[in-house]
């Protein structure tokens, strides 16, 4: 196996190594690695992708770790406050973690993967002290430009023990979509429990296990995001590391999410109704048994040759088929379904993602009105979960005689006399 991936052997929770595979998925190269012309004659490495679950705890996990050299080594230069949406939701989760837990101005809260600082201005505006810890140097030098303190660094234990001798303990820890994006969990939480002071809450966001099975959220399965998480392993791996789950709210950013809450085992916050909820509603489901797992893998095989069958026809017949949408989730669908040779081009409405290349196969991503100018006759959505706003701007595209074909919840080939459902 290639030196850029290594391939764990024990659960990234709670260690141990009764791991089944229970979601084969086709390799691919990192999701978001597109490419400008100049590097078209470097071949990209595929990376297996494959999800397995710990008959101990129940985690669902990827076991193959990608270097972050390779990982980040695509420009990284997303800014949360770039995006509308996102900024409202972290103001709510922001207002709501401070109400709820009583946080106190003059305190400390600190934010770990804290991009360009859109989180903790929230607590700033309140009154508290922040602080942004995060390795991207060009987003820290933005946050701190901007009045947020950020370090540039990776979060360590000895980072940690740093802080809390000059500043003391914070009050508010927070990490929101990085809770599962490292490979070792354990040291994380260790650290992250050092920074808190005796009364301090950690709260989290990372996106759920049930909702990525039942919205088929292909998109958040890509290699950066090595875990999966559900109530139930997450509790379990709060307390062999000293600290107790208060709270868990589902919420719907990015098609379905979790917040969490933890304190200190034995802090002085009681245990929100909410977890043990959670808990009930994940044992009723069967969340953690691989016969769960398995059927939502047997769901995807059964989209991937419905899919995968339609196209090689479509294609056998002569049919030109483009791809729309050039995001992360797309290179997924076209390695999983097998579409690589086949799609002609790719469109998107993003001028950051025009000109270049799809990761692997180097299809090559052109402007929307290639699909007016070269006339494909079909376009499958790779961006799926936006369907009907890409078919209600290119009513046109239909009324040339094109036709979109969309995965799910089923495959749907649209053309100009489909009863409009968009
Ligand atoms: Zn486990």
């Amino acid at each position: 196996m290639s030196n850029n991936v290594k391939h764990r052997t024990t659960c990234r929770l709670c260690n141990h190594s009764a791991l089944e595979l229970v979601v084969p998925i086709a390799a691919t190269p990192v999701a978001d690695a597109f490419v400008t012309r100049e590097k078209l004659n470097e071949k990209q490495e595929c990376y297996p992708l494959d999800m397995y679950q710990c008959l101990s705890c129940g985690h669902v996990q990827l076991l193959d770790v990608v270097s972050p050299k390779v990982l980040f080594c695509s420009n990284y230069s997303y800014f949360s406050g770039n995006s509308p949406g996102l900024v409202k939701h972290f103001q709510e989760y922001a207002e709501g973690v401070i109400r709820k837990n009583g946080l106190d101005q003059g305190r400390l809260a600190i934010d770990i993967g804290s991009n360009d600082g859109t989180f903790l201005k929230f607590f700033k505006n309140f009154g508290m002290k922040v602080l942004g810890i995060d390795p991207a140097e060009n987003i820290a030098r933005h946050a701190n430009a901007a009045g947020i303190e950020t370090l540039p660094e990776f979060l360590t234990k000895d980072l940690a023990a740093k802080i809390c001798g000059e500043r003391g303990g914070a009050q508010m820890v927070s990490a929101n979509n990085v809770f599962a994006h490292t490979d070792d969990m354990a040291g994380m939480l260790e650290s992250i429990r050092e920074l808190l002071a005796p009364d301090g809450i950690f709260v989290f966001e990372v996106s759920y296990l049930a909702d990525v099975m039942d919205k088929m959220l292909l998109g958040s399965i890509f290699h950066e995001h090595v875990c999966y998480h559900s109530v139930t392993p997450l509790q379990k791996f709060m307390q062999a590391h000293g600290m107790e789950l208060i709270d868990v709210e589902r919420v719907s950013i990015q098609g379905g999410s979790l917040i969490c809450t933890a304190q200190k085992a034995g802090g002085k916050r009681a245990v929100s109704p909410s977890v043990g909820d959670m808990l009930s509603y994940e044992k009723q489901r069967n969340l953690c048994s691989p016969v769960t797992l398995k059927a939502f893998s047997r769901e995807l095989e059964s989209m991937r040759s419905e899919i995968s069958g339609v196209l090689h026809k479509l294609h056998q017949q002569g049919k030109t088929i483009a791809g729309f949408g050039a995001a992360r989730g797309g290179t997924l669908l076209i390695y999983h379904f097998n579409m690589g040779e086949i799609l002609k081009f790719i469109v998107d409405d993003s001028p950051d993602k025009q000109n270049l290349y799809s990761p692997g196969y180097h299809i090559p991503v052109l402007p929307t009105k290639a699909l007016y100018e070269q006339k494909p006759d079909y376009a499958f959505l790779l961006a799926w979960v936006h369907t009907k706003p890409i078919i209600r701007s290119n009513q046109a595209y239909l009324e040339q005689g094109g036709q979109f074909i969309t995965c799910f919840p089923q495959v749907v080939i649209v053309n100009k006399d489909t009863t409009p459902f968009w």
